[in-house]
């Protein structure tokens, strides 16, 4: 349920009602204030006793709070590729706890009904409760799967470094390339120009005889058939040279 625990209230109403449920457990972060549960052990020790509790009434219904007992840190990132955002659980020991006590508790059921709500408003939070319960997905959620496996498996050309890869192996560092434009060293410094031309430059990357125009790249000033000195995924979208020109103008007055 992607909804807040106060949202879905009266729905617990209605099904209270409608399975005749003579016990609701609401489980978190308040309850384990209310419960002086601040360390790790008095925290699973409730918990526990919780679970127990349930087994103890004919029809019952514990209602957890996932966003609240386990929490999630956001956290955001430039890269190359534009800006990421990441998630990692706060408790991750208490997620784990909630999840295998619920199989456990599932598995061990035959004569009593226990119900067991999670009220999970994060996606990142619900995908993961999802994966860990083996949650049935839904036919959406199949056909994305499927679409996402065969981004995965489908040999790419990266637009960066010309280099194929497979999604599943790329991993930051695989993809070597230059961020600066080339130049050509061999002559006068007040004859340099950056070379930006993407025909004229393959053309220049295709001839052997390079390495004899002088050509260097400004970012590292290795030269043209050099390995990258920038690191990152191969990618699709190829990238933006960074803006070197002070450097080269800078080089330019040095070398003179
Ligand atoms: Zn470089
Ligand atoms: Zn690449």
């Amino acid at each position: 349920m992607s909804s807040t625990l106060n949202d879905l209230l009266p729905r617990f109403a209605d099904f209270v009602a409608e399975r005749n449920i003579d016990y609701i457990q609401l489980f978190n972060s308040d309850f384990l204030l209310d419960n002086n549960a601040f360390d790790e052990c008095k925290i699973m020790e409730n918990i526990n006793e919780k679970f127990q509790e349930l087994g103890a009434y004919d029809r019952s219904l514990l209602i957890i709070d996932m966003d609240s007992l386990c929490g999630v840190n956001i956290s955001k990132s430039e890269s190359t590729m534009g800006p990421t955002t990441s998630f990692s659980l706060s408790n991750g020991k208490l997620f784990n706890f909630g999840i295998h006590a619920i199989n456990t508790k599932i598995q061990m059921t035959e004569t009593k009904e226990i119900w067991i709500a999670l009220a999970c408003k994060n996606s990142y939070l619900l995908n993961i409760a999802k994966q860990s319960l083996n949650w049935r997905k839904t036919p959406k959620q199949i056909e994305q799967d499927n679409i996402e496996e065969e981004n995965n498996t489908k040999v790419k050309v990266c637009k960066r470094c010309n280099q194929k890869y497979l999604e599943v192996d790329n991993k930051l560092g695989a993809c070597s390339y230059h961020d600066g434009f080339l130049f050509q060293s061999s002559k006068k410094p007040e004859l340099w120009t950056p070379l930006e031309d993407e025909v004229e430059i393959n053309s220049i990357k295709a001839d052997p005889k390079v390495n004899d125009l002088g050509l260097k790249y400004i970012c590292c000033l290795e030269n043209v058939t050099s390995q990258g000195c920038k690191k990152d995924k191969h990618n699709q979208y190829g990238y933006n040279l960074t803006n070197y020109y002070d450097k080269f103008v800078a080089l330019k007055k040095a070398k003179k």
